[in-house]
């Protein structure tokens, strides 16, 4: 079977935002939109398509610009990451479009911003670098590929942990350590060196074109802006009505990474993300002939990868941890 995914497999039932008259934005750096409040505050920015074809986060921004929104004190930042990759959207094979020549989130450490190599993306990274410098509270928008249950990424830091529980939505609160293949925006040395105040943290919202996507990041940004304080109560409960009435957040952390290692991987039935398998030992998966099984009880499953190639992240496995 080819790594592809065909749109058969993966519906698109999520239309794409038009976005040809907000993509010069209003800072000089296309794709950014910033207002600022005369009352001091915090720089809290919201990003959109770091992966091109996830647009509902897309959906979620021009939404806010629409509404007009203000914020009442510090600086609200709106950023459309990968604008170039996202143009290159088809729905007949919506999962091609996730960059244009490397994963715009794989980029964010001092020595690949500031060496010698080139791409689209890694030009497009430092025209926002000097954005992001200035930014004090990130929340950046994604979604997936397999229907999962929708969860806060964090990175390793108490700061970015506290932050994610404050937001309040989605339920679970997954403490990871990034990527093997390169740094996320959320483990960009200003936002995750522990030294700083400033944090940043990373919601995977849902499925990629399922409007129940839309709405859990509404959700989110409802949560971060009324935690800012720079959004007032009753608006945040307008954005995401559904936050009012939310138990406080699950924390995890992952204890496993498990990476395909056979280019046979597969799992014993379609785990769907953040089912908890409850007992230790179970079965999940082979690996060619190895058995995969969980390392302990009531172990979390963060977005099982239903086909994974050899040498991918599979899934991740994760306990719960107090918050
Ligand atoms: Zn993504």
């Amino acid at each position: 079977m080819s790594g592809k995914h065909g749109c058969e497999d993966f519906p698109v039932r999520l239309e794409p935002p038009a976005l040809a008259a907000l993509a010069p934005g209003n800072t000089g750096v296309p794709g950014v939109w910033s207002f600022a409040s005369p009352s001091p505050g915090p720089h809290t920015a919201i990003v959109a398509l770091v992966h091109g074809n996830e647009y509902a986060g897309a959906l979620v921004l021009a939404r806010l610009l629409s509404l007009g929104i203000a914020p009442a004190r510090g600086r609200l930042s709106l950023i459309f990451a990968n604008l170039d990759a996202f143009a290159r959207f088809d729905r007949r094979e919506p999962t091609a479009s996730r960059y244009v020549e490397e994963d715009f989130n794989r980029l964010w450490c001092r020595a690949v911003l500031d060496g010698p190599r080139d791409s689209a993306e890694l030009r497009r990274a430092r025209s926002l670098r000097p954005l992001f410098d200035t930014v004090d509270v990130l929340l950046d928008l994604h979604s997936m590929l397999w229907d999962s249950d929708p969860l806060m990424l964090c990175g390793a830091t108490d700061k970015a942990r506290r932050l994610a529980l404050a937001i309040g939505s989605p339920l679970l609160v997954v403490s990871d350590h990034g990527h093997l293949g390169g740094r996320r925006l959320i483990d960009y040395r200003p936002f995750a060196d522990p030294g700083t105040k400033r944090a940043a943290v990373l919601v995977e919202a849902g499925q990629h074109w399922l409007e129940a996507t839309v709405s859990a990041m509404f959700a989110s940004v409802a949560g971060l802006l009324r935690h800012t304080e720079q959004l007032a109560e009753a608006d945040a409960a307008a954005l995401a009505p559904s936050l009012r009435t939310r138990p406080a957040p699950t924390l995890a952390q992952v204890t496993m990474t498990v990476t395909a290692e056979s280019s046979d991987f597969r799992f014993v039935r379609a785990f769907r993300g953040g089912e908890v398998v409850r007992e230790r030992n179970t079965l999940i998966a082979l690996d060619g002939n190895a058995e995969i099984r969980t390392p302990h009880d009531d172990c979390i499953l963060v977005m099982p990868s239903l086909r994974t190639s050899r040498g991918h992240t599979a899934v991740r496995l994760a306990r719960r941890v107090p918050a």
